[in-house]
Formats: C-alpha cells, structure tokens, sequence
C-alpha cells in the first residue's frame, strides 16, 4: 500500500512538470483565435446597433401580429427587417451557422441567441415578472475575453452587457442597482413563492439592498422568503442560510447549517461552512471537528462514492447506479480551462484502450456556454454521457462532491468504491489499468513520463 502511493506521488509529480511542458503559451494561443482589442471594440459597437435595429422590428412585429414572432428570422421581412445582415453578427466566425441543434433558426443563419423562442416562454415570463423588463429578449455571445459574456437586447429595448447567468447579479441588466431592486420589488410582490428563481432573486435583492445602504431592509427579504418558500424545496436551508450570512445573524446560520449537515453529512462545503461560523462564535473545538470532516481529501477514498441522478446533455436520465459494474471515472472540467483542454485527448486516449475491458466515463461539465461544450466534445469525438447544467462552479454535482478545481477525476471501482479523486494526466491510464484488472508496465511508463520529460 505504501509502495503504490509512493510511486503515485511520483508519478503525479512527474506528470505534473510533464504537462507543464506541453502547455500552449497565452500569448500564442491569442494570436491564433482573438482579434485585435481595436477590432473587438469595432465588431461590438456593429453588434450593439443590430441589437437596437433587431429591438426596432420586434416592436413593430409585436404592433402588427400581436405576439413575439417564433424565431427572429421570421423578423425578415420589408415591414420589418429589410436587412438580413442584422441577424449576423461581426465576431460570429461561422457567420449565424453554428448554434446546437434545437435552438437554431430554421430559417436562416442568426448569430443571435432567441430567449422568446416557443418552447422558453413560459421560463421567460416568470423570469420577467420576477425581475422585469431588463431580462434579456435577444443576446449575442460571440464577444470573448471581455468582462461580459452577452451583449443583451431586453425586453424594454435596452442594450446590456452581462454575464450569460445574470439571475444572481440583475443589476447588470440595468442603468442601476437602484432600477433592479425596484423591478424585484414588484417581481416578489406577485410571485413570492417562486421555487425555481427562490435561490437567485432573495440573496440578490438582500445584497443590493445592503451595497445601496438599506440593510434595514434584509430582514423583510428574509421574512418574506421563510413564509413563502416550503422547507421541503431540497435548496431552501442553503438560500435561508445565504441571507442570513449577508446580515450575520449568526445563531441561527449555525442551525441551519446543522440542519443541512444531517440532511447530507457527506457535503464538505456544508463542514466547511459550519468550522467558519464556530470559529466565529468562539468554539474551537467544534470548529477543528468539522474543519476535519471538510478538508480531509482522504475522507472518501475506500469509501463508497454517494450516488446521484441527473439529466444528461441529450435529456436521458443519468444516475452514479447506472454504472454499478464498471469502472468510472466522473470527469469534471470545463471548456473555458485552457489546463482541462490540453488534457482531453489524454482522457479520451485511455477511454479508447480500456472501454472494452469495463472502463466508462462521466463528464461532468462546469461550463456555462452549452454551445462551446458541444463543439469541443464534437471536435475531440467524445462519445461518453455528458452532465451539464450551465452553472459553473454552482454546478449541483460539483457542488456535491465540493469540487473546487478542475480538470478532476474521481475513479470509482466496479463496486462504487472511490479509487481516487486525482485520476487525471498519465496517472489516469495507470490507475484505471489497475482498476480493470490490465497489468501496467510501470517501469515503461514511468520511462515514458521521463523521456517525454528530458
Ligand atoms: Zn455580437
């Protein structure tokens, strides 16, 4: 046993400087994909105009037909949009041709992301009523590496500049924070109880009210959320406890916590929070108890791995009990990690040699960009299942599993066993061939690392 973390460690260390040398310098990568900041600037100042000419003809649309058309493309048209350049956007390099399959126009191509389409609306009026007008109707995400992920048209015709999750930070969708507050207001007049936005819109009024000077007001936001949200919505202690974080309200933070640590005494980031609050109120002892339970990475390991159940990215039921038997590995990483796309192809490698022995993956992605996700497992030819939910780091499996970076694999063996929470670089084919049952020449791996080291 002690002989194979030995030369586990040595081995993570190894990959570790191996990767180091395979790493594709920034400023190279740069150049290969980002135009200049001036012609950024240039294709921003064009796409914010199509914005306000495509806001311009939903206008009129809506005065002639009486409703939102069903896709914008049904907006070419003389009385509405003469010109179909509106509908492209200067920094969509596939020119309003790419987009994943049920959300493209059928028409033609549009770099535009359509919130209003058919099978949204019923989100997106609720999405309105609680946060008004500013919610974003036409959003363009062609933009990188600007401190905005969406350049938005909203429903008032205004133009925004926000993240693509703007639900916990609506003061991006307007001229102030003042402007969000007002239109929560009314939003939480009429749906109070409004599970799926509940965890967003409560903390994001309370901390708007605090950064604008009413913090007197926090504790009406709380009421009002404790006598409209059931207990049984399976997120209401850790919205409850967000609130009651922002005005430090301390006692009855530490119930709460206590309450989420029996339903879930494997949730590290809940152990995590309960050390922070005892520590806070003095209590040492209590506080290193949970500190231990929290940061102990061994914790698991031999342990079985807690199941969940999820939707997959083609909409079928996934769940950690459906692979009982195999060995897996669940594969957290993201797109938008220049460190998890160099080590795609050493994950698919291993998949390729050892699927047919038993070995199956799980990707569960932190992205937030469903498109770019879909081009890379393309691209890479990735056929294992894929879990995401567009939350990044807010992901419910990472934050399950208190994930806290990525690239990680957590292999599991053919009983649910947790083998290791660190199967990533060379060290991932090592110890799925052990996992399988496949003899690993370790002397020529290890000589491999070292050659590829030299
Ligand atoms: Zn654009």
């Amino acid at each position: 046993m002690k002989i194979t973390l030995t030369v586990g460690i040595a081995l993570s260390l190894l990959v570790t400087s191996a990767a180091a040398q395979v790493r594709i310098p920034a400023e190279r990568l740069e150049k290969i994909f980002v135009p200049t900041p001036e012609q950024q600037e240039k294709n921003i100042e064009i796409c914010t105009q199509n914005l306000i000419k495509l806001g311009k003809s939903i206008e009129v649309y809506l005065e002639v037909n009486g409703d939102y058309p069903e896709w914008l493309s049904d907006l070419y048209h003389p009385k509405y949009l003469p010109e179909p350049d509106v509908l492209t956007c200067p920094s969509d390099r596939m020119g309003g041709r790419a987009g994943f399959a049920r959300n493209i126009d059928p028409k033609m191509p549009v770099s535009y992301g359509y919130q209003f389409r058919s099978q949204h609306r019923e989100r997106i009026q609720e999405n309105r009523t609680l946060y008004g007008d500013g919610v974003p109707l036409v959003r363009c995400r062609h933009h990188p590496n600007q401190d905005f992920h969406c350049l938005n048209l909203s429903y008032s015709y205004k133009i925004s500049r926000s993240w693509s999750i703007w639900e916990a930070v609506p003061e991006q969708l307007y001229d102030s924070p003042e402007e969000a507050i007002a239109a929560m207001e009314i939003g939480l007049q009429q749906q109070p109880d409004n599970e799926r936005l509940c965890y967003y819109v409560y903390p994001a009024l309370a901390r708007l009210y605090i950064e604008t000077g009413r913090a007197d007001k926090v504790d009406g936001v709380v009421a009002l959320f404790k006598s409209s949200i059931n207990t049984d919505y399976p997120r209401y202690y850790m919205t409850l406890a967000r609130l009651l974080e922002m005005t430090d309200q301390d006692a009855e933070l530490l119930q709460v916590f206590k309450e989420l640590a029996e339903q879930d005494p494997n949730d590290r980031s809940v152990h995590r929070k309960l050390a922070e609050i005892y520590q806070k109120l003095g209590d040492s002892e209590s506080a290193e108890e949970h500190r231990l339970k929290a940061e102990s990475v061994l914790a698991l390991l031999g342990k079985p791995v807690p199941g969940f159940s999820a939707i997959d990215l083609d909409g079928k039921p996934i769940s950690l009990e459906q692979y009982r038997g195999k060995v897996v590995l669940l594969d957290f990483r993201a797109t938008w990690s220049s460190q998890c796309l160099e080590d795609t192809p050493n994950v698919k490698k291993v998949y390729d040699a050892y699927h047919d022995k038993g070995f199956d993956i799980i990707g569960i992605s932190l992205d937030n960009d469903e498109k770019m996700l879909r081009e890379q497992l393309k691209k890479h030819e990735i056929p294992w299942r894929q879990i995401y939910s567009g939350k990044r780091w807010q992901s419910p499996i990472p934050q399950q599993y208190g994930i806290r970076n990525i690239p990680q694999g957590w292999l599991i063996d053919r009983d649910g066993t947790l083998i290791s929470q660190r199967a990533n670089g060379l060290l991932l084919e090592h110890l799925v061939s052990e996992a399988v049952g496949v003899e690993v020449n370790l002397i020529k791996l290890l000589q491999s690392i070292l050659g590829n080291n030299k």
